[in-house]
């Protein structure tokens, strides 16, 4: 199996100091965090990005690396199209290359209901004008030679890229970084720091910065963030696994799922593959009190996530997680976030 390269474990490439003074605090160096400080600072902005630990060293740099429009809600599908086209831009006008590659996605549909969801689907995309087609069960075999698996046909979006996350977030903090944006790794943010009644600034693992705005990037970590300013946000956390494969023959140039397993070549030639639409959910209070929220989903796929009552230590929603702390007595980041 390959590895992932950033762990908690990897060299800083931005040792700081943080300074004393920003317009703009952003919070995490995940893509949110990165593509923030990048366009602000675009934007005339004096920025300054703290991360916990490692750029992309969560999420951004293990996810499967999907540029998807195809599947989206209707209400997300024309951020999705418009984020396509700030990849395309980023890449073009930073001359990056983010492994960057328009292969589609392929949804294949092993039943005739799967098949006429997809066609419910495919008319939300002929709506936006987006390139989604329908495939005959011959079509789909052709897109895959060798298929071993019968299935009724698919859902295809031609227009659909990928890229190397792994490679793209660092990229992009690189960017950043020659950019002007000022960006500290290892360096948790405790807490906002408040006077007067509004945002001042933050409080971090060495000190202070002033700052009239602070944005939260913190992924898994901000609602549990957020609760200790009393500010709750219907956020849950769920754990989904995925692994890398060595180098392995082409099965298909873009992105693909079954149902079951997902998938995507990547650049190194190995597959990045994961259990399609299975999450683990560990109960903790954040889940209670987002239920009525999440209702309407877990109506609509009640067995999307595996349930499980014991989250392992320092999760975002563990029971034994420290809901309440003040920037002196916050944990350190590489024990638990904050
Ligand atoms: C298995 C998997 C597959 C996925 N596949 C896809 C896909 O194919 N396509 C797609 O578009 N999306 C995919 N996603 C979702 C995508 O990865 C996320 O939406 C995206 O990475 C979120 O980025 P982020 O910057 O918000 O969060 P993160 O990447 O989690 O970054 C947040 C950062 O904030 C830091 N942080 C938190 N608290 C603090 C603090 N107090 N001080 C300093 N730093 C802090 C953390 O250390 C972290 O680095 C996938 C996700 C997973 C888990």
């Amino acid at each position: 199996m390959a590895r992932f390269p950033i762990t908690a474990d990897s060299a800083v490439s931005y040792p700081g100091p943080p300074p004393a003074q920003t317009d703009v605090v952003v919070i995490g160096g995940g893509v949110i965090g990165v593509c923030t400080a990048l366009y602000l600072t675009e934007a005339g902005q004096r920025v300054t990005l703290l991360e916990k630990g490692r750029i992309a060293g969560e999420q951004s740099s293990r996810n499967w690396g999907w540029i998807r429009q195809q599947g989206r809600d209707p209400a997300e599908l024309p951020i999705m199209m418009q984020a396509r086209r700030d990849w395309c831009d980023l890449a073009r006008r930073t001359n990056t290359d983010f492994g960057l590659r328009q292969g589609g996605t392929v949804y294949l549909a092993r039943d005739d209901a799967k098949l006429a969801g997809y066609a419910r689907w495919q008319a939300i995309a002929q709506a936006h004008d987006l390139d989604t087609e329908l495939l005959s069960a011959a079509q789909t075999a052709a897109l895959f030679p060798g298929l071993t698996g019968t299935f009724k046909g698919a859902l295809r979006t031609a227009s659909d890229m990928h890229a190397e996350p792994a490679l793209a977030v660092p990229a992009l903090a690189a960017i950043a970084a020659r950019a002007g944006v000022t960006i500290v790794e290892n360096c948790a943010v405790r807490a906002l720091d408040i006077a007067a009644g509004r945002v001042a600034g933050v409080v971090h693992e060495a000190g202070r910065i002033a700052a009239d705005s602070v944005v939260l990037a913190g992924g898994a970590w901000s609602s549990l963030f957020l609760a200790n300013h009393g500010v709750h946000i219907p956020q849950l956390s769920v754990r989904d696994t995925v692994l890398a494969t060595q180098p392995l023959p082409e099965v298909t140039l873009g992105t693909a799922s079954n149902g079951r397993v997902a998938f995507r070549r990547r650049a190194d030639g190995g597959y990045t593959l994961a259990p399609s639409g299975a999450s683990e959910l560990f109960i903790g209070p954040d889940a209670f009190r987002a239920l009525p929220k999440f209702l309407p989903q877990l109506r609509d796929s009640p067995w999307a996530q595996t349930y499980l009552p014991m989250a392992p230590k320092g999760y975002p929603d563990g029971w034994r997680t420290p809901r309440r702390w003040t920037p002196i007595s916050a944990p350190r980041s590489r024990t638990c976030a904050y």
